[in-house]
């Protein structure tokens, strides 16, 4: 059983990096040494666990799943623009500090993609 566990995180991992491309089953198992009866168990695992989706495609004349990632790794474009990244506050704002995260005007209107005027003060709220 070590195995089997062994290759589902392999091809998770696998799996994950390619992101929106999704790798085909059976380019996966090539890369995994795994036979195809393994790695279809372990795909149908993976999606019975709500971490993969399998999409049936043809490929070279035979059908066979594409792998996709349900969750896939936080990229640093989605926080590139957040106002901590240049805040003068950085080093004095904490969850318990008096400069808050938890009570900072321009964190929350960057969540919410509100423009926030220019007056505001970093975290004081
Ligand atoms: S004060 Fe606000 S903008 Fe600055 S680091 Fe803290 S949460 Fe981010």
């Amino acid at each position: 059983m070590p195995r089997r566990n062994e290759l589902e995180h392999k091809a998770l991992h696998v799996i994950s990096n390619n992101g929106n491309d999704g790798v085909l089953q059976s380019e996966l198992w090539r890369e995994l040494d795994a036979t195809s009866r393994e790695g279809s168990r372990i795909a149908l695992k993976l999606e019975t666990k709500g971490l993969i989706l399998r999409e049936k495609e043809l490929f070279e004349g035979r059908w066979t799943y594409r792998l996709f990632p349900k969750i896939k790794p936080a990229s640093l474009d989605s926080i590139i623009d957040s106002p901590c990244l240049m805040c003068p506050n950085d080093a004095r704002c904490g969850a318990w500090s008096p400069i808050s995260p938890n009570y900072c005007l321009r964190l929350t209107a960057w969540i919410l993609g509100i423009d926030q005027p220019e007056t505001e003060s970093s975290g004081e709220s």
